[in-house]
């Protein structure tokens, strides 16, 4: 069983990594941000509660999200494990996961400078149709503004223009960077050079979580 949880700044590589690791060991992606965003698309419950405090890049309140969780985290196809991006994003959560009866067997922690991050997410641009993550320094698509794999339109997150990203990583700092801790007392957390290639930063993950 693999429950995996991925921590990191916003434009860590989260998103790009988990949906890797989640091939490799056949077991489901759970991103919070995306299971908001596809639910925003239509205008579900979710995702009208947490469209404000998108647009603005602070957190959802944990009740909502924790409850959303756990619905996704009871379906069938989270019983041979599963990989958390985005959530738990500060110590209530990290604890209301713990209640569910949930104890990861790996928490990854990617380490990406500022400076880093802030460039990636500014070049950050996803596919309308099916999420898939560009960048256009790193790995532009072949035609502007289409997607390789779908032809679906690029665009750019709202939270990913400048004035939202720098409380995103204020948010970050006060609220999620705590789980480091938290989880080191756990004696579970793997920190993990993310300043490197996407297939280098994999190839850590995957010796990181055999270290269990
Ligand atoms: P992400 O795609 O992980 O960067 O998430 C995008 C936005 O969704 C965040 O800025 C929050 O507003 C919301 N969100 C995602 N996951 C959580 C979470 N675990 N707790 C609260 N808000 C979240």
């Amino acid at each position: 069983m693999d429950r995996i949880v991925l921590l990191g700044s916003p434009g860590a590589g989260k998103g790009t990594q988990a949906k890797r690791l989640a091939e490799y060991l056949d077991i489901p992606h759970i991103s919070t941000g995306d299971i908001f965003r596809e639910s925003l698309k239509n205008e579900t419950k979710y995702g009208l509660i947490a469209k404000e405090y998108m647009r603005k890049g602070t957190l959802v309140p944990d009740d909502v999200v924790n409850k959303m969780v756990g619905e996704r985290l009871s379906r069938s196809d989270c019983r041979q494990g599963f990989i958390l991006d985005g959530y738990p994003r500060n110590i209530k959560q990290a604890i209301a996961l713990k209640n569910m009866g949930i104890e990861p067997d790996a928490v990854l922690n990617i380490l990406v400078p500022d400076v880093v991050v802030i460039e990636r997410l500014s070049n950050r641009r996803l596919c309308r149709n099916c999420s898939k993550l560009y960048n256009l320094l790193t790995n532009p698509p072949k035609r502007s503004g289409v997607c390789d794999l779908c032809g679906g339109e690029l665009y750019q997150r709202e939270d990913d223009k400048a004035e939202t990203i720098e409380r995103r990583l204020t948010v970050y700092r006060e609220e999620t960077m705590p789980l480091n801790n938290y989880y080191e007392k756990e004696n579970i957390l793997r920190s993990i050079d993310g300043n490197l290639s996407p297939d280098s930063v994999f190839n850590l993950l995957k010796a990181a979580m055999v270290r269990k």
